[in-house]
């Protein structure tokens, strides 16, 4: 209670800017001292027990943002897939697209801090960002399974973002 009161998201995302440090992803991880059945102002989240979990009774106590509405606010994903422009992204986009949007609202309705944030088109390809690891584990295992190609982690220190990229590629044995 003492570390996150009231309304901070802005001074948050100044706090950002100025301590580019290696910690600052896990500060969005970090419990927060919060009492069980505070809701997340932005969403409606309900803090249960160490967990953000939905709740069809949710009272917004305009008090607390989530971890994942933070991410949201600050732009600060935890997670970034890169998806490699090749023909056979051209070919599939809209299939993939849909891929990418079934599996987010899935896995969000399980784990709420679970969201997709963006994607966006990037010299032929797309760049997803999403608030949990989680997420962008489960997407590379759907498009491995749907669409083939290679999926691979990469995990940079310094940023505390988790990257990945998938590309479809023929070259390969
Ligand atoms: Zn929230």
């Amino acid at each position: 209670m003492n570390r996150f009161h009231d309304d901070k998201a802005a001074s948050a995302a100044m706090r950002r800017d100025k301590q580019p440090q290696p910690h600052t992803g896990d500060s969005y991880r970090a419990p927060l001292r919060v009492q069980s059945g505070t809701g997340c102002r932005e969403c409606g989240a309900v803090y249960d027990n160490g967990r953000w979990l939905w709740c069809a009774t949710t009272r917004r106590t305009g008090q607390l943002v989530c971890p994942a509405c933070r991410r949201i606010l600050e732009h600060a994903p935890a997670a970034e897939l890169w998806l490699q422009g090749c023909d056979y992204l051209h070919a599939h986009r809209e299939e993939v697209l849909a891929l990418l949007h079934h599996q987010a609202q899935d896995e969000q309705e399980r784990h709420a801090l679970e969201r997709l944030m963006q994607i966006d088109e990037q010299d032929g390809g797309l760049r997803v960002t999403t608030t949990g690891t989680h997420l962008l584990r489960r997407i590379g295992a759907a498009l491995l399974r749907t669409h083939h190609g290679r999926f691979s982690i990469e995990y940079r220190d310094g940023d505390g973002l988790l990257r990945a990229r998938w590309s479809h590629s023929n070259s390969d044995v």
